[in-house]
């Protein structure tokens, strides 16, 4: 299948390229810079030579008319990839530096293809477990977060703190997206992958460990001593590996029975203790770890039993086929790809 991937510089968009490829399919990844993608091009050096792998520039995504010139392709495009929207809290403007890169992002892309691809037939875009999310809820026992989950949040609330900025541009780039197939009756389906948390080994091009991905820098923060004190507050206790994120993504568009469907892509609970365990059964060299008498980093009062919410994972198995990877898995390999990079 010829695809457009967004984003290809990005941790969870990495594995997906080499899936994608894996896969024998033909891909054209979008980039912010030529830079980004002669990095990417030097670890696929026999897919781009064969013509498996091409490039296209887009800058920024929150502009207007972003992805025109990258829809259309020779041969024309049958799947689109959306994963690119920023996931940080370095934030000024809300507005500016989250809701419009996510949700014009999301828009825009949809525009160009209805405009200008014709030929494309399925659109998988990377939302977030924060578009199912009620934070207002708090560990809400007793509910059971799935597909069904949206949530509440306001746009006044958006603007409340970086973390409120950041689930309110997921929440609004993806109802944004199921709008846009009902008012405007596309050609394409659409299938919306729901991570929480993602972990995992980095492919993607860093310099050092200070432009980690945002979901690794807890994992790289408890290996370099940070929680010695006091180990970090876990507060949302799902996760997923990024590879099996990164296959959801693909088998969105490879199966059609995933045509306009959510996703929730999450592979068990976890706690920011359970990450400083499993680096401390593995890797001696990190010493300073905390120890068992440390505080943070546990379940909320009653357990997962009585104190957390549950969640669904049926769909992503029963549809997409995945067979969810260990986080002592997903850890180790996470940990052994930031060495390189200074841990
Ligand atoms: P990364 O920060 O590694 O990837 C984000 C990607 O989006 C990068 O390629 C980045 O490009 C691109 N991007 C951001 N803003 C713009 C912009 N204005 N114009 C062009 N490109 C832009 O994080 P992830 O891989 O984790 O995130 C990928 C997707 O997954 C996002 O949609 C995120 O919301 C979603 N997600 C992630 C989760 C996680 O735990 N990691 C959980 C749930 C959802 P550049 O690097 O050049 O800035």
């Amino acid at each position: 299948t010829r695809v457009l991937l967004t984003g290809g510089s990005g941790f969870i968009a990495a594995h997906t390229l080499d899936i994608l490829l894996k896969h024998g399919h033909s891909v054209v990844t979008t980039v912010r810079t030529q830079e980004k993608a002669d990095k990417i091009k030097a670890d696929y050096k026999d897919a781009a030579a064969k013509g498996n792998l091409d490039f296209a520039i887009v800058p920024d995504i929150a502009q207007e008319g972003a992805f025109d010139k990258a829809v259309v392709s020779d041969p024309p495009f049958e799947a689109v990839v959306h994963t690119a929207s920023p996931f940080h809290f370095n934030v000024t403007d809300v507005k500016k530096d989250l809701l419009d890169p996510a949700v014009i992002g999301t828009t825009g892309i949809l525009k160009s293809i209805k405009k200008s691809a014709p030929s494309v037939k399925r659109v998988v875009i990377t939302s977030s477990f924060a578009a199912l999310v009620n934070p207002s809820k708090g560990n809400w026992p007793g509910h059971e977060y799935s597909e069904e989950d949206w949530n509440p949040i306001t746009l006044e609330e958006a603007h409340e703190n970086a973390a409120s900025g950041y689930r309110a541009s997921k929440t609004f780039a993806e109802k944004a997206a199921w709008d846009f197939l009902e008012k405007e009756k596309p050609n394409f389906t659409v299938a919306t992958i729901n991570p929480p948390l993602v972990f995992g080994p980095i492919i993607h091009a860093i310099d050092n460990l200070d432009s980690l991905n945002t979901s690794n820098q807890r994992i790289a923060a408890a290996a370099q001593g940070k929680w010695k004190d006091e180990i970090a507050a876990t507060g949302v206790y799902l996760w997923v590996d990024v590879r099996n994120v990164a296959e959801a993504h693909v088998a969105a568009f490879e199966k059609p029975e995933a045509a306009n469907k959510r996703f929730f892509t999450v592979a068990g609970y976890f706690t920011n203790r359970d990450i400083v365990d499993i680096i401390g059964k593995n890797f001696p060299q990190y010493k300073e770890l905390p120890s068992a008498s440390t505080p943070g980093g546990d379940y909320p009062k009653g357990g997962i039993e009585k104190g957390l919410y549950k969640y669904n994972n049926k769909r992503t198995i029963d549809v997409l086929g995945l067979k969810y990877k260990s986080l002592e898995e997903s850890i180790v390999d996470a940990v052994k790809s930031f060495q390189p990079k200074g841990l």
